[in-house]
């Protein structure tokens, strides 16, 4: 039977397994599978990654450096040489009267034979300026029979993302194959026609078909930058689908109960009174938002993005309060204990005046202790509870969960996030009194995501954004210098800290293994404490243990150390108004987002303060650029942005290889522009077609949508 008739009607084609293809045995079906490539469709949407034009002669004499090109000529010499390691030189001339010298510096014998003087040959490749004109290192060759005319390509040749084990020419042919296979539009399209007609856009065979085999014609440009008409027509939908499959998780989670914690507040205005300032406007304004989520029935999810220092916590307190009054249960779970700690401090601080009882959870916390906690916890005796992921765990059942706090959620991977939400629907369903409702949920972030990531992100998330600072901060001034400058600092401690001031000195490794770390700062701490032995010098790390690690803090805060060296177990929420010098070592090693959260620790008081980053020369473009920003601007969205822009969407929401990240052919930093319109087509969707958008979802998303919105 004929290959084609196999695929006849009423066989999904796109999920045909990759088996079906002729030449794809086992073994190759394996390489292919740990590339998450398993049917026909997973081929038709393996996009290339550039394309090579071999449909045109480029006479050697119009070569240009940097700009890849076609060349036939005939062999005018070869040199081989030996002088540092084998070296292979042929050089070609053509009708042009000029010369092209292609370089090798890995060759077989055979290769060496092919180029006789006279041989024919064509070659593809990016020329650079050499020793004795243009060259092209290592070009793609092939020798032409003499006489013969040398057919020119139809098309562009597309240059797939190498898969280890299968080499490009196969990888070329099983895709060619895939797509040979593509059913008719009829089959395959899923916009709706009029849609698609008002934005211009090819059906998706069409797309698929240019954006893998793209005629001669076709803007070479265009295609490299990922912005031709074909291959955004692609990401549109893929973009789409994502949009979608998160819309839909929102729309499931609002048909689930919880808690209307109506408006009871006398303990929050209590609160207010008490407080020794008085809340921001952005405070109050970010405070009402999440309080009119609350007093309805449906669970919130909220994200507050406020600036290092923008004061969320007390935010996130008078929201507790709010369950708490209810007569019902808060959680406020951070990402270090260190972290957690100090907002168990201000917690104490500020609600255990009014009468609230704070139960501790962290992973120190142990046997007898730890039974009390649970105990607490499980009868409703704690109505706060502060802790880290120690929070998570299977054992600590909560009495009546309604409001689950997440601080710093940039630091929680999405797995932690889920077990979060899931952990009120699921601990608590023996309770009869409130059996199915869900907690509400809070989640706060020092790292301002950018509006459009946030738009694709977290459709399912409300944002609300705390953009003021406290009144009298003033901005942190930046530096960025060379570690030979390394002795002025000291000086510049030394006075700085005569004065009065604090300082932080932040050590950091590219080896992220506690251990190495802490040794590294260890020896800083006994450097710097020889060089400036009139200051006290207190240290910080990982290493150390939770409560030598709190008293230091707590020493530092309290004044009685002037010079605190750390690691970046300081990084996240620590606050010591009177520090306002901070030094970063191999300040290069870090992202944006980190420098951001350890600059926020100085600039918390009315001093000025600065932060200078050191930096081990030679710097990496990318690293020049990120330290370049920090100096510019302490904007944490503009930082956030740029961020994006550098390091794509992957790290920055911590999924790397799961969910949100794993698109196949969008590229937010690339394709944001396209946001605005993916909402308002979803809409549309979702209003007229639901079993269109459920077929997107399907094609594009499947499985992993539930990460997705995490
Ligand atoms: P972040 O948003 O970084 O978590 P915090 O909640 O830790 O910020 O607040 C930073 C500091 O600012 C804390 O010392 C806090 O008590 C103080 N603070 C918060 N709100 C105000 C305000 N409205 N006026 C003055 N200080 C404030
Ligand atoms: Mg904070």
């Amino acid at each position: 039977m004929p290959a084609s008739h196999r695929f006849d009607a009423g066989v999904d084609v796109a999920h045909l397994p990759l088996g079906t293809l002729p030449g794809v045995g086992a073994r190759v079906a394996e390489k292919l599978a740990a590339r998450g490539l398993l049917t026909l469709q997973d081929l038709w949407l393996q996009l290339p990654r550039r394309y090579e034009d071999r449909t045109s002669i480029t006479p050697i004499r119009a070569l240009q450096p940097g700009v890849a090109a076609q060349v036939e000529g005939r062999v005018e010499a070869v040199e081989r040489g030996f002088r540092y390691k084998p070296m292979l030189r042929v050089a070609i001339g053509d009708d042009s009267q000029a010369t092209l010298v292609l370089r090798f510096f890995h060759f077989r014998a055979v290769q060496v034979a092919q180029f006789r003087p006279g041989a024919r040959i064509r070659c593809y490749g990016a020329p650079r300026a050499g020793q004795h004109g243009l060259e092209i290192v290592h070009p793609s060759y092939r020798l032409l029979d003499d006489d013969a005319a040398g057919a020119l390509g139809e098309q562009l040749d597309p240059v797939y993302p190498a898969i280890e084990g299968i080499g490009p020419a196969t990888l070329r042919k099983l895709i060619g194959l895939a797509l040979d296979r593509l059913p008719d539009d009829e089959a395959l399209e899923l916009l709706p026609p009029p849609l698609r007609a008002r934005l211009q856009l090819p059906s998706l065979k069409q797309a698929l078909l240019t954006s893998h085999r793209p005629p001669r014609d076709a803007d070479l440009a265009a295609l490299s930058a990922g912005l031709h008409p074909a291959q955004q027509r692609l990401v549109l939908e893929e973009l789409l689908a994502h949009h979608l499959s998160l819309r839909r998780q929102r729309i499931a989670l609002q048909q689930q109960r919880a808690a209307a914690l109506a408006d009871a507040d006398a303990l929050a205005l209590q609160l207010q009174e008490a407080l020794p300032f008085a809340l921001t406007g952005a405070q109050q304004r970010v405070y009402q938002q999440v309080r009119s989520d609350l007093a309805r029935p449906v669970p919130m999810l909220r994200l507050v993005q406020g600036d290092v220092g923008s004061g969320k916590t007390v935010v996130a307190a008078l929201a507790a309060l709010l369950a708490i009054q209810a007569g019902k249960q808060a959680a406020l779970m951070a990402p270090t204990e260190l972290l957690a700690e100090q907002h168990l401090a201000n917690l104490r601080g500020w609600l255990e005046p009014l009468g609230v009882r704070i139960a501790w959870l962290a992973g120190k916390v142990t046997g007898k202790a730890r039974a009390g906690v649970l105990d607490a916890v499980a009868s409703g005796a704690a109505q706060m509870v502060v802790g880290t992921h120690a929070l998570m765990q299977d054992n600590v059942v909560f009495h009546d969960l309604a409001l689950a706090i997440v601080d710093e959620q940039h630091r929680f991977g999405v797995h932690q996030r889920l077990a979060l939400r899931d952990k009120g629907v699921l601990r608590q369903a023996q309770d009869e009194r409130d059996e199915g409702s869900v907690p509400h949920q809070l989640v706060m972030t020092a790292t301002p995501i950018p509006r459009t990531l946030a738009m694709a992100a977290y459709a399912d998330l409300d944002v609300s954004a705390i953009d003021e600072l406290p009144p009298g901060r003033t901005p942190v001034q930046t530096v960025v210098l060379s570690a030979e400058r390394r002795p002025e600092l000291i000086e510049r401690i030394r006075g700085a800290c005569a004065e009065g001031r604090q300082a932080y000195w932040v050590c950091t490794l590219i080896d992220d293994s506690d251990e190495v770390i802490a040794q590294a700062a260890q020896s800083t701490y006994e450097n710097l404490s020889a060089s400036l032995p009139q200051l006290r010098v207190g240290l910080v790390h990982g290493r150390m243990k939770a409560n030598d690690k709190q008293a230091m803090m707590r020493a530092f805060k309290d004044g009685a150390i002037d010079l605190l060296v750390a690691t970046t177990v300081i990084e996240v929420g620590v606050d010591v108004p009177n520090a306002s010098l901070m030094i970063v070592e191999n300040a290069e090693r870090l992202g944006l987002a980190q420098l951001h959260q350890l600059r926020g620790r100085v600039g918390r008081g009315s001093a000025a303060s600065s932060c200078v980053l050191l930096y081990q020369p030679p710097l990496s473009a990318m690293a020049r650029q990120r330290l370049e920003t920090m100096r510019q601007t302490s904007d944490g969205f503009v930082i956030a942005e740029k961020d994006l822009e550098l390091r794509g969407p992957g790290e920055l929401l911590g999924v790397r290889q799961t969910g949100l990240a794993a698109f196949r052919v969008a590229d937010l930093a690339r394709d944001a522009a396209l946001l605005p319109q993916v909402r308002e087509i979803a809409d549309a969707l979702l209003a007229d077609s639901p079993d269109i958008a459920d077929r997107i979802v399907q094609r594009w998303v499947g499985g992993a949508a539930r990460y997705a919105s995490a």
